[in-house]
């Protein structure tokens, strides 16, 4: 599926918003949805064209899933083609440990995304893509803010809005001008790497297996979403890329030292990267803005939490516009920082410990083979981490 923009720049320059919200990815186009089930005017905005790559493991988690339900979009899955997944294999210098995994869903983030997108726009939210956005630093009155739009690097007009959501993913781009949205990045922050292709042998990861290729410098996940796909998505330590002279070479390095299959396509797929993705913006909520998503801040992807939040923090933003665009007041920027922090500080607790666990070579390696032996006593973690 192709999106087009449903209106152009300057008819998105000409209305007063209530709500624009920036990025199109789950957390942006569930919030958008939803806004737009209650008849709001909303703009959601997007740089990029989509469908679009995005580096990511692809994989919906239980608690994606119910979320996702709950707001009438179970259908989509199935329509998106998402994989059943069924089984989680961890690979580690050639030892390896299979879990049985309670649910969960493998589909490309080019097909997902893009439905939700259309989700919001049949709701009757605007869509306009190919545009940046950038909140001008300061309130201009007390009853709106503004964002520049940039088409191709230049400027080429602003919008206001009542309410701005920025969900503009890893950094928080479109804030890059407004003080007080600082990011604590994390000194050893891995970097995401990603790259997605057609295999014609499908042995080695077979549909509804997640397989975890694990090295002390990071790790690469592979699944097979819809089609023929096999989607791969790593948190590789910077060193690491540096010393293999680039992030292609540093995954088949991973894959190759942790037994795992390197099949002919990696050879000549283009791998993409991310900026480090452990990091934490000190304040998501400002004057009329709320900051949802990764780019209120993000762990590490080892866990499959990242678009669980977005949906989930997408549904919850929702709930508070209304009151905002009443009255804006103080209050509601102390709910938000609530609400994010009860949606999220519990399973930053778990992300972290594992990230910790990861780090360590002999916990892995006794990981590895007490789950080898006992498959069983991985479940309560996997169960854990799946709702
Ligand atoms: C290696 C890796 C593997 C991962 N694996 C998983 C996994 O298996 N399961 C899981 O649940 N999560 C996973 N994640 C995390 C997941 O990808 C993110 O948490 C999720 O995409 C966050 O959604 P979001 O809507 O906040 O941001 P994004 O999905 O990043 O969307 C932000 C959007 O904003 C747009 N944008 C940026 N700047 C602007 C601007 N100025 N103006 C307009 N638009 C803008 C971008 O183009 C993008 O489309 C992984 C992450 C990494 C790095």
């Amino acid at each position: 599926m192709i999106l087009t923009s449903s209106l152009n720049l300057e008819a998105a320059c000409r209305q007063n918003w209530d709500v624009i919200v920036i990025g199109a990815g789950p957390a942006g186009a569930v919030a958008a949805l939803q806004l737009a089930r209650q008849n709001l005017r909303i703009l959601l905005v997007e740089r990029k064209t989509f469908p679009r790559y995005k580096v990511c493991g692809c994989c919906l988690n239980q608690r994606a899933i119910t979320a996702l339900q709950q707001i009438g979009l179970g259908d989509l899955l199935s329509s998106a083609g998402a994989v059943p997944l069924t089984q989680f294999r961890m690979q580690y210098q050639g030892r390896d440990a299979v879990v049985t995994l309670p649910g969960g869903l493998a589909v490309s983030r080019e097909v997902f995304d893009t439905q939700l997108v259309q989700s919001a726009i049949d709701a009757g939210a605007e869509f306009l893509q190919e545009t940046s956005a950038m909140l001008v630093g300061t309130s201009e009155n007390q009853t709106s803010r503004t964002v520049e739009l940039c088409c191709q690097g230049q400027t080429a007009g602003s919008a206001s809005a009542k309410i701005i959501l920025a969900a503009d993913g890893l950094g928080h781009p479109s804030l890059q001008n407004c003080a007080g949205f600082d990011m604590q990045v994390a000194p050893d922050s891995r970097i995401g790497v990603g790259a997605a292709f057609t295999v014609k042998d499908h042995a080695a990861y077979p549909a509804g297996m997640i397989h975890m290729a694990i090295h002390r410098s990071g790790y690469a996940g592979l699944v097979r979403v819809e089609g023929e796909n096999l989607n791969l998505a790593a948190a590789i330590d910077r060193d690491f890329i540096k010393q293999c002279a680039g992030p292609a070479n540093a995954v088949l390095q991973i894959l190759r030292e942790s037994g795992s299959a390197i099949l002919p396509e990696m050879h000549q797929c283009s791998f993409k990267g991310t900026l480090p993705v452990t990091r934490k913006t000190l304040r998501p909520v400002g004057d009329r803005l709320f900051v949802l998503g990764d780019a209120a801040g993000y762990l590490e992807p080892f866990t499959g939490e990242g678009m669980a939040n977005a949906i989930t923090e997408g549904m919850a933003v929702a709930q508070l516009v209304p009151e905002g665009l009443a009255h804006w007041n103080s209050t509601l920027e102390q709910k938000w920082l609530r609400t994010h922090a009860a949606l999220t500080d519990d399973r930053l607790f778990w992300c972290r410990w594992l990230a910790r666990l990861l780090r360590s070579p002999s916990a892995v390696s006794w990981g590895v083979r007490l789950f080898h032996l006992f498959p069983g006593m991985a479940r309560p973690i996997v169960a854990r981490l799946n709702h």
